[in-house]
């Protein structure tokens, strides 16, 4: 049986992204600028309804570079969502800032706006960043207010929701600044690269500067900054420019795999979804689900399908508890523990057939009878 895979690469039938590759090649800019760079920036700004975007090398330089763009510093707080990939914390500790948890709430499992105004009661924070994970929106609104509230800049890591409506706007357009990301697994790729999206033109401008070594406007090589080497090479964004011709059609089949997932395991009362709330159209980047009975664990689930040649993956890990992190605080903290207890991602690669994912639904239910 061929191996069915959580997250894969899925490029164009129309060889789109081949398309913007030969054009690179075809004008020598084999760089880390060119038409490509230009263009996807100006394509995701039109998409996702901000006026400025700057392309780069992964996610995570896009959350640095956010987060020096707001002006963290050395022992600076910035909360941070707790159930997350360690890429959204990393950045906060390469600044030397000092990061505080704040747990989820259940409904779609990101921050929760409640435990975050717990937070803003005892610190005074230099930066939020709020996370969409697994395509689903944050109550993004809620946690913008209370950061309005409070003057405090809000970074959304968008590095899975690319594509995900929540009420009028797309997830990443909500923040003072938001962030994608092309990695490989991710909904679309430029099989590494990031985007940080805003509509603060100087704070993008900045962002290009020091991603691009912090070289001065001068005729020789003037620095009075420490920069970074964080662009999309011209390349890559090509393949980004194909792919996004092909999100809408990747989105569709994300969500025609959750649906196919919630149909076929209706009829077991121990599985639970997380699902869109009522104010959002998710990209379902990974199908979730949570094991609501100690009958059958996510770990059988899991071992279950690995012997079948299928991957699967648990929830992410709250960060509070990850031993790198264990230092620093938590508001909240069993709400994420618990939905990484009992949670796990399912394969939901845009490339899995009917057939193949009849037999993940197969192979689950097979645990119950
Ligand atoms: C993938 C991911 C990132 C990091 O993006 P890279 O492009 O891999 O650096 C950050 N946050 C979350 C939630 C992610 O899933």
């Amino acid at each position: 049986m061929e191996r069915i895979f959580l997250a894969t690469p899925h490029m164009s039938e129309e060889n789109y992204e081949q398309e913007f590759i030969q054009q690179a090649f075809d004008t020598n800019w084999i760089a880390p600028l060119g038409e490509n760079v230009d263009n996807f920036e100006k394509e995701v700004t039109e998409l996702v309804g901000v006026k400025h975007a700057c392309a780069l090398a992964s996610g995570t330089a896009a959350i640095h570079l956010a987060l020096k763009a707001v002006g963290v510093t050395k022992d600076d707080i910035v909360f941070v969502q707790s159930l997350t990939f360690s890429a959204t914390v990393n950045p906060i500790v390469y600044e030397e800032a000092i990061p505080v948890f704040i747990d989820s709430e259940p409904g779609q499992w990101n921050m929760d706006p409640e435990q975050l105004r717990q937070a803003f009661r005892k610190y005074q924070p230099k930066a939020v960043i709020a996370v969409h994970l697994y395509g689903l929106s944050a109550k993004i609104d809620e946690i913008k207010a209370i950061c309005e509230e409070y003057q405090v800049p809000l970074i959304e890591d968008a590095a899975e929701s690319l594509g995900t409506l929540y009420k009028d706007k797309w997830t990443g357009a909500y923040g003072d600044y938001g962030i994608f990301s092309f990695n490989g697994n991710k909904i679309i790729t430029t099989s590494g690269g990031g985007m940080l999206v805003s509509d603060n033109k100087e704070g993008i401008d900045k962002v290009r500067f020091w991603a691009t070594q912090a070289r001065e406007k001068a005729p020789y090589y003037q620095h009075e900054e420490i920069g970074y080497n964080y662009r999309l090479s011209n390349i890559l964004a090509g393949i980004g420019r194909g792919q996004l011709k092909v999100l809408d059609d990747r989105i569709e089949k994300k969500r025609q795999i959750f649906d196919r997932y919630m149909e076929g395991l209706k009829d077991i009362e121990d599985i639970s979804f997380i699902k869109e709330s009522e104010h959002e159209r998710s990209n379902y980047w990974l199908s979730a689900i949570l094991l609501d009975s100690d009958k059958v664990t996510p770990k059988q689930i899991r071992e279950t399908l690995e012997e079948n040649n299928i991957e699967s993956r648990p929830v992410w890990k709250p960060m509070h508890l990850q031993p790198v992190f264990i230092e620093y605080k938590v508001f909240g903290g069993q709400v994420s523990e618990d939905l990484f207890n009992r949670g796990l991602c399912l394969p939901s690669d845009t490339k899995m057939t009917v057939e193949e994912q009849d037999r993940v639904i197969d192979i689950i239910k097979s645990l119950w009878s």
